[in-house]
C-alpha cells in the first residue's frame, strides 16, 4: 500500500513550538480556503474523513501532521487568503507558516492547490512568491476539474503551466479532482518519487 494511504493524524499545532520532531521526509499541502484541500488529502490517502478544513475565518489555525506509516509525514497547512481576516490572525498565520518553511529541513516538496476554474488568483502567486527561497519541489493541483469540460481542463493546464514558466517559479502541474478522481494516482505517484528521493538532512545542521 502507498504511504500516503497509511496516514494517520499524528497532532495539529497552533505555533512553531508544537510541531512534531522532524522524522522522515514531510510532505506540506497549502492551498487558500475552500479550494478543495482536504478532499484532495482524503482522496489520496483514501479516506473519507481523514482530513478535516476549518470553515471558519478567524478560528485559531493549526498546522495538522499526520503520519505516512514508516515513510514520512504529511503537514496539512492552514488555508490562506480570507479576505476579511483580522491584522492579528495573519500575523499569526505569517509566524507559523513562515517558521514551517524557515525551519522544517526534512521538507520534501509542496502541493499547492488552486482552484482550475481560477488558477493563480492574487493570493496564489502572493503565496508562490513567498515560497520562492524554499528549497523544495512544488506541485500545484488544479482542484475541482470536474467543473470544466475537456477542451477547458486542456487549456487551462496549458495556461497555467505557461503563467508559471514565465514568472520563473517551476512547478509541475496536474489537473486534479476529488470528486471525478482526475489526477488523484499521478499526483500520488508523484509525492511517492519525492518521500523516496528526500536526503535527510546532516546531522548538526
Ligand atoms: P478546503 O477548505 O480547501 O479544505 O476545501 P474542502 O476540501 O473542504 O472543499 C471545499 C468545497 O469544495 C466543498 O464543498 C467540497 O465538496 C468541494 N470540493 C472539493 N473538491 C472538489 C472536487 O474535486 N470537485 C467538486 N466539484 N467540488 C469539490
Amino acid at each position: 500500500m502507498s504511504p500516503i494511504q497509511q496516514a494517520r493524524f499524528l497532532l495539529s499545532a497552533a505555533t512553531v513550538q508544537d510541531f512534531p520532531s522532524e522524522a522522515g521526509p514531510e510532505l506540506a499541502f497549502a492551498g487558500r480556503s475552500n479550494v478543495g484541500k482536504s478532499s484532495a488529502i482524503n482522496a489520496l490517502a483514501g479516506r473519507r474523513r481523514l482530513a478535516f478544513s476549518s470553515k471558519t475565518p478567524g478560528r485559531t489555525q493549526t498546522i495538522n501532521f499526520y503520519a505516512l506509516g514508516d515513510a514520512g509525514r504529511l503537514a496539512d497547512l492552514p488555508g490562506y487568503g480570507y479576505a476579511s481576516v483580522p491584522q492579528a490572525l495573519r500575523a499569526s498565520w505569517d509566524a507559523l507558516i513562515g517558521g514551517y518553511f524557515m525551519g522544517r529541513r526534512t521538507l520534501a516538496g509542496v502541493v499547492v492547490l488552486m482552484d482550475a476554474r481560477h488558477p493563480l488568483t492574487k493570493n496564489d502567486r502572493n503565496f508562490l512568491e513567498w515560497l520562492r527561497p524554499a528549497p523544495a519541489p512544488r506541485l500545484v493541483l488544479l482542484s475541482k476539474a470536474d467543473k470544466l469540460s475537456r477542451a477547458e481542463r486542456a487549456k487551462t493546464l496549458a495556461a497555467t503551466r505557461a503563467a508559471l514558466d514565465a514568472a520563473a517559479l517551476s512547478s509541475e502541474v496536474l489537473v486534479f479532482s476529488s470528486n471525478s478522481g482526475e489526477g488523484v494516482d499521478e499526483a500520488r505517484a508523484q509525492l511517492e518519487r519525492w518521500l523516496a528521493n528526500k536526503k535527510p538532512p546532516e546531522k548538526g545542521n
